[in-house]
Parts: structure tokens; sequence; C-alpha cells
């Protein structure tokens, strides 16, 4: 049987690698899916994709870094579908490829508010329609293995997956009663645009990729999808507040 079967679902970022799968594993497993991006055009295709396969979509432009964004976004969501019961903040972005000294401050302000005030907004208005319905819901967080342990050449962008997973396990431990599960997965290197264009930023990231996971490769990002079916589905009833390193063995080191 299918595991989300009629819930509604919110990916953002979700025209990019690790959105995009999990949006259409969504909808595999029978959710209504959202498909929220920066780029509103990749979003309606990736919500055409679904739609075409036999799903429900909806594509949405949304910057998760402007507070009025996030809130028409999940307005949107609520207008076409009539409630939100699973979200996956995933929209994020890696921008510096360099030792802390060399990194400067248009670099930290544009990570910190994409990465953790975007995944903050998002919350605070998932949480709050979540709470309005008032039947629970299932939250998971894009952070990464750079949210775990030290991230080489991406201090500011590690800090704020620390962020993340901060901000994960706080809001697990006060919506848990409230039957809202708040957890995130922090993936190792998935094979993705945003791991080719670091690649062609730093080509000696490659060697260094290959030698990250003791699996042996590069994770998909199907790898990923599977794991946050998995976290926002009735399977992961008893987690809760869980940075999930969904990572080839890189941070079992
Ligand atoms: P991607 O670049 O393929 O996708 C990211 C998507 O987010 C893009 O479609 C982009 O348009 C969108 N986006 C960027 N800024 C946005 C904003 N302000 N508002 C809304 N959408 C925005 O990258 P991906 O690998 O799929 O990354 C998804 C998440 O996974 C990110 O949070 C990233 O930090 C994290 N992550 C990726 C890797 C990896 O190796 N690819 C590893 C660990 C964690």
């Amino acid at each position: 049987s299918r595991k989300l079967e009629g819930k509604i679902a919110l990916v953002t970022g979700g025209a990019g690698g690790i959105g995009r799968a999990t949006a259409l594993a969504y909808m595999r497993e029978g959710a209504k899916v959202a498909v929220a991006d920066l780029d509103g055009a990749a979003a309606r295709d990736v919500a055409d994709e679904i739609v075409a396969a036999g799903g429900e979509a909806l594509g949405l432009a949304a910057d998760v870094s402007l507070s009025e964004d996030v809130e028409a976004m999940v307005a949107q969501v609520v207008a076409r579908f009539g409630r939100l019961d699973i979200a996956f903040n995933n929209a994020g972005i890696e921008v510096e490829h360099e030792p802390l000294h060399k990194t400067d401050e248009a670099m930290f302000d544009h990570l910190m508010n994409v990465n953790v005030k975007g995944v903050w907004l998002c919350m605070k208005h998932e949480i709050t329609q979540m709470l309005r319905q008032g039947h629970g819901g299932a939250i998971v967080n894009t952070a990464s293995v750079g949210g775990l342990i030290g991230a080489p050449r991406q201090p500011i962008y590690g800090a704020t997956k620390h962020a993340v997973v901060g901000m994960t396990k706080s809001a697990g431990l006060e919506y848990g009663r409230k039957g809202i599960r708040v957890n995130a997965v922090c993936p190792g290197i998935i094979r993705t645009e945003m791991t080719e264009r670091a690649i062609a930023r730093e080509p000696r990231r490659q060697q260094y990729i290959d030698q990250a996971h003791p699996i042996g490769r590069l994770g998909e990002a199907d790898e990923i999808a599977r794991a946050v079916v998995f976290l926002s589905s009735d399977d992961a009833a008893f987690v809760l507040g869980h940075p999930l390193a969904v990572d080839g063995g890189y941070t079992a080191r």
C-alpha cells in the first residue's frame, strides 16, 4: 500500500535535483504535491511531470528568504488542496568554496538568508497552518553532512546547515506533543546540478568527492528522496527531532 495516500505535501527547492526526486517520490506514494521554487517556470515543469504521471500537483514561484513569498506559498497550497500535511523544506544554496578568511559579507548574508532564514520562515508558516488544522503533520528540513561535521572550504554553508539541525531539534521538542514531527535529512554529496557546479568551479573537488564516501561513490537524488518519504510517513511515527544522515558513511569515520 502507498505510504502517503491522500496527503498534501509541499516541497521547496522543488525544481532542483533532490527536490524534484522527492516531489516525484511523494506522488508515487499517493500524495498531492505542491512544488515551489525560486524558478517558478521550472517548478511548474516538475508539477506538469507529476500530472503527466497521473498525480495531482501545483507549481509555484516562491523565494523562501522572503516572508511575503512564504506566506503566499502556504496560502496557495491551502487554497488549492484544502490543507497541508507534509512539508519538505529543501531549498538551499551553496555559494562559497573558500577558506573562511576569503569569504565575504555578501556570501554570508546570502547563505544565511536562504539556508537558515528560509527554513525558519517555512516552518513558521507551515506549523501555523498545521496547528490550525489540529491533525499534526510531518516536516523534513534538508541539512547536510556539513550540518553534522566540519565542511571543508564551506565554513558558512556548514554553519547554516548546523543551524538547520539545531532548529530541527528545537522545533521537534516544541511540537512533538501536537503530533507535528520535525526531522532533517543530512545528505552526503549527491549527483545534482549543485554538485556539478561545484566541481566546475573547483575541479580538484572531484577527487575529494570520490574519496569522501566510504561506500565508494556519490549518492543519487532518489536515495535521498526515499529517506525523506520515510521521515514524512507513519513509518517514522517515533522519529522526532532527528538529523538522519544519508551519506554513504561520510560521517561514520
Ligand atoms: P539544486 O541546486 O539542484 O536545487 C536547489 C533548488 O533550490 C533549485 O531549484 C533552486 O532554484 C532552488 N532555490 C535556490 N534558492 C532558493 C530560494 N531562495 N527560494 C526557493 N528556492 C530556491 O541542489 P540540490 O542538490 O537539489 O539541493 C537541495 C538541498 O540539498 C539544498 O538545501 C542543499 O544545500 C542540500 N544538499 C545538497 C547536497 C548535494 O550534494 N547536492 C548535499 C547536502 C545537502
